[in-house]
């Protein structure tokens, strides 16, 4: 499809933005009227600029305001409006999108709208211009893309039509089938935009938190589809304020942007049949199911040996050319560089390997939707392992299935004496720590790339802030990973791998052990214990059991959680190891403030 963006997706001067969109291959953009207001480049230099930056002009946005006015103000509408088309000559656009009006005074009748939108089609066909008509989810009376339609139906103008705005629509809870009755060729533009779910004022949540699609919990591509099978042809063309794209470089934004679709449009490609489907391009197949099998460390700086010798591990292989270690405890699995790893990160824990075949096909498919593949020497003989740096700078391995050709384990020689007492089930999740204007990138990474679905954002205290935390996990497989934004990021807060926890089956027994093999564990205050009993109604010898064991507890229906923290440790990361009953599914959230608290002292 032809993709599009709009100024207002990027930051910097008008220039900036449409170097930015060129260079991220845009095809064309959405003209925002205040950035040219606010621009020294007269309309015919604007479209010089994007004529030769190879971007057309898809769209001259808005003209705000321009149905449901009082008669008498009427003929000012029509002046407005006269000037922004001589505007638009300049610029050599032919589409404008005019949106529902939100002055306090507006006329509620639908009739007077429609005549209204018909006399600006007129001027606007003169003019060679086609108006699309935007239901603003928070205009005064139109504000719900039934009423728009409606409006558009009655004004009967060849010059006007409907404009289909997924924000606007989704947050209305409209979906694709209030599209059924509009022919295609009456829809004259499509602006997409995602974002998280929030229960707040409408207009707040798209001016701050719109975000690209893929990135929030809208069903985009429920609306995109519909306005296809409609027979839209039309450009396909973000639209997203927010305040982290207002802050950041412009060229990472428009490459994201341009990511989510390609992103769009493999989705697209999976869900439409018939002739809307010839339009839209299938990416390279993502694995069908993604699974947890290692993490890395970096023994760089600070060798991990005793840490991991003291919860149990032991060293199970030995790289066949690299000096690399693979360390096993049960069914969790760690590998330890002592090789130099290029890195941003603030810890030891660099990597995670995920098994998620066919490894071709994934890599393949980084490579469509623009994610950096890591340089890598690979020796002869060894593992296709492609390697992937996210957002976040957290290094992801991908590895095929155990005994596969590509299968990580291959490029191992065992080592004899594995000991056998070892009980852990695997790795239950990792926690990465993400500036606040990654999170949304670190977002698509893992859902575009390996097929994880984001939950709900959630909030926690910390002793010198607040801590926004989203899970995200496969719709199949075992591949848990949590992103923690602190909102007080400063200089020395952490970024990278900050958590590994691991899941075993008695984690009575294993916080025994641990104490007894001197591993520092995460003290629990004794007015959790009170708190605790409180909240679940135990009984006295249990929570003196959780107690001496140092555990923390929660419960959901008729799961169980038991976990404990170590420490932050000098590696830059701390380690829980929980025990889930009975298809206990979180992470022990309520707990997140104690370990934030006790985490802190150091
Ligand atoms: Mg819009």
């Amino acid at each position: 499809m032809h993709r599009g963006i709009a100024t207002v997706s990027l930051s910097g001067r008008l220039a900036d933005k449409l170097d930015a969109a060129a260079a991220a291959g845009f095809d064309g953009i959405e003209l925002f009227d205040n950035d040219l207001v606010s621009s020294d480049l007269s309309p015919a230099d604007v479209a010089r600029r994007c004529a030769g930056l190879g971007l057309s002009i898809d769209l001259f946005q808005p003209v705000r305001d321009v149905e449901g006015v009082p008669p008498e103000r009427f003929d000012a509408v029509l002046r407005r409006f006269a000037a922004k088309l001589d505007v638009m000559a300049g610029l050599g656009a032919t589409t404008v999108l005019c949106c529902s009006t939100v002055a306090a005074d507006a006329v509620d009748d639908v009739d007077l709208s429609a005549e209204q939108l018909a006399r600006l089609g007129d001027l606007a066909h003169d003019a060679g211009v086609t108006i699309a008509f935007e239901a603003l989810a928070w205009g005064r009376h139109v504000n719900r893309v039934g009423r728009s339609w409606d409006v558009v139906r009655r004004a009967d103008h060849p010059a006007v039509t409907l404009a289909v705005d997924t924000f606007h629509m989704l947050s209305r809870g409209d979906d694709g089938s209030a599209l059924e009755d509009v022919p295609g060729e009456r829809i004259g533009f499509l602006q997409v935009a995602d974002a998280p779910a929030l229960d707040m004022d409408v207009l707040e949540w798209s001016r701050h938190f719109r975000c690209f699609p893929g990135q929030g919990t809208l069903d985009v591509t429920g609306v995109v589809a519909a306005t296809l099978e409609a027979g839209y042809r039309g450009p396909l063309s973000l639209e997203v304020f927010s305040d982290v794209v207002r802050e950041a470089d412009p060229r990472v934004t428009a490459r994201d942007a341009m990511r989510s679709l390609i992103f769009l449009e493999d989705q697209l490609a999976a869900r439409l049949d018939g002739p809307a489907a010839s339009v839209v391009a299938a990416a390279p197949a993502p694995a069908p199911r993604t699974d947890a099998a290692f993490v890395e460390l970096s023994a760089a700086d600070d060798d991990p040996s005793d840490l991991l010798t003291g919860l149990g591990f032991a060293v199970v292989g030995r790289h066949r050319t690299k000096h690399v270690t693979w360390w096993s405890q049960g069914d969790a699995h760690v590998v330890v560089n002592h090789e130099p790893v290029p890195t941003t990160l603030s810890g030891a824990a660099t990597a995670i390997g995920v098994v998620a075949p066919p490894v071709a096909s994934v890599a393949a498919r980084a490579e469509a939707l623009l994610w950096p593949a890591l340089a890598r020497t690979r020796g002869d003989g060894e593992a296709r392992l492609p390697g992937l740096t996210a957002p976040s700078g957290v290094h992801v391995f991908v590895s095929a299935e155990p005994g596969a050709p590509d299968d990580w384990h291959a490029d191992f020689e065992p080592v004899d004496g594995t000991p056998d007492a070892s009980t852990w089930l695997g790795l239950d999740h990792v926690g990465v720590a993400v500036p606040a204007d990654v999170l949304n990138e670190e977002v698509s990474f893992h859902r575009t790339l390996l097929g994880l679905e984001p939950g709900a954002v959630e909030e926690f205290m910390e002793p010198q802030g607040r801590l926004r935390s989203r899970a995200l996990r496969p719709s199949s497989g075992d591949l848990r990973v949590v992103l923690n934004v602190a909102d007080t990021a400063g200089p020395d807060r952490p970024r990278g791998i900050t958590q590994l926890a691991f899941a075993c089956t008695d984690l009575r027994a294993e916080s025994v052990r641990l104490r007894e093999a001197g591993v520092a564990l995460m003290p629990v205050p004794d007015n959790y214990y009170v708190d605790v009993a409180a909240r679940f109604g135990l009984d006295d010898a249990t929570v003196a059991d959780l107690r001496d064991h140092g555990l923390l507890y929660d419960r959901s229906g008729s799961g169980e959680l038991l976990h404990l923290y170590t420490p932050v440790l000098g590696t830059g990361f701390y380690v829980e190891l929980l025990e889930r009953r009975g298809g206990y599914d979180g992470y022990g959230q309520a707990d997140t403030h104690v370990r934030l608290a006790m985490q802190s002292r150091a």
